[in-house]
């Protein structure tokens, strides 16, 4: 893709985060509604997990599922919600039991986008882009048998959620890094900086960062080959090409010195784009104070973090639901 200049852009939740949830946990009747539209191309996803007050604490999921015969009614909001607006459907993480504590009364459903009661609402970006959206849920009617891996599975939506985030980390952390290096140089180049010790020492850094994510994609495909599934490890990954993005874009605002701060052409635009971009890197996916996290207790086997509120059920009795 690389090659010719496309990416899958809209199409990658669909085929990195949905497919390998659905490949692994869905029933024989979603794997054959959805996998081939999908890898066609016909359908955009989306995912619907994060909301106002649930993003780091994503088991802190509000939007409710209500039972109602064969359907279960959805009412809430979510936000950050990835190409929203052009998405046919959406995997979305809802709280059918309020009764239990947060991780075990999650309902994790495959909905289509064009129910009515969605609404849709685009946000703006600093790169100047709409990559993503709000999205307003009013009585959403949601077929019991859209629940992932058939209706037996509500209030385990928390493991598939976890699926999808360890495959959305390793995605992002093996994200192809083109000829990064190589634009670098043509940048140093043309700044008459070649010779600086210090833009040296950043050139073989970048280059050492590139070479570490391709190794780490390599490896993500080899254990993809063999039927494995991202684990916590991917945690790793993503970190490490988050703090990468950001150092080869500083760098090449940089080496533009002022003119960075136009929108430039080629190579120059390239790079603006991806300064803009980088932050929201350390953001998306779980941030990177998370990704620490996740690499001291799971990976490291470091004494997890205090969580107080692990065992209580989710609606606390006294407080009249919230
Ligand atoms: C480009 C982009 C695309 C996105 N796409 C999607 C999407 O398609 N679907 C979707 O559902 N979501 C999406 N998101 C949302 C993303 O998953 C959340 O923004 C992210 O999980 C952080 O949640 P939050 O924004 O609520 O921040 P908060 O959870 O409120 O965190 C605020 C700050 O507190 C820190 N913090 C929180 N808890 C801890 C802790 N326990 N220890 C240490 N520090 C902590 C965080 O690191 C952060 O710095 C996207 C975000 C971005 C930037």
């Amino acid at each position: 893709m690389s090659r010719f200049g496309v990416t899958n852009g809209s199409f990658s939740v669909a085929h990195n985060m949905v497919a390998p949830v659905v490949l692994a946990l869905g029933t024989q009747a979603q794997r054959e509604a959805f996998l081939v539209p999908m890898w066609r191309g016909d359908d955009v996803w989306c995912q619907l997990f994060s909301e106002p007050g649930a993003g780091s604490d994503l088991a802190g999921v509000a939007t409710r599922a209500v039972r109602d015969g064969d359907e279960f009614v959805v009412n809430g909001q979510k936000v950050w919600t990835s190409h929203a607006d052009r998405s046919q459907r959406g995997i979305l993480l809802a709280r059918s039991d309020p009764d239990v504590p947060k991780h075990r009364g999650l309902t994790y459903f495959l909905v289509d986008m064009d129910t009515p009661g969605i609404e849709v609402r685009v946000l703006k970006e600093m790169t100047g882009g709409i990559h993503f959206c709000e999205v307003f849920l009013t009585d959403v009617r949601i077929p019991a048998s859209r629940v992932l891996g058939g209706e037996e599975q509500s209030g385990n939506g928390w493991r598939a959620a976890m699926h999808t985030l360890a495959n959305e980390r390793a995605m992002m952390g093996t994200a192809p890094t083109d000829d990064d290096v190589e634009k670098l140089f043509a940048l140093a180049r043309r700044a008459g900086r070649l010779d600086d010790p210090l833009v040296r020492v950043a050139l073989a850094d970048a280059w050492m960062g590139a070479r570490i994510i391709d190794y780490f994609g390599y490896r993500a495909r080899t254990a993809l080959g063999r039927g494995e599934q991202p684990g916590p490890e991917s945690s790793v990954v993503k970190l490490f090409y988050t703090n990468y993005l950001k150092r080869i874009a500083s760098l090449a605002m940089e080496l533009r010195g002022p003119e960075g701060m136009l929108a430039g052409e080629g190579d120059g635009a390239y790079f603006r784009h991806r300064f803009l971009y980088a932050p929201s890197l350390g953001i998306a996916g779980g941030t990177s104070e998370v990704q620490r996290t996740v690499i001291g207790d799971r990976v490291l086997g470091l004494p997890s973090e205090p969580r107080p509120d692990r065992d209580a059920p989710f609606r606390p009795a006294t407080d009249g639901g919230r």
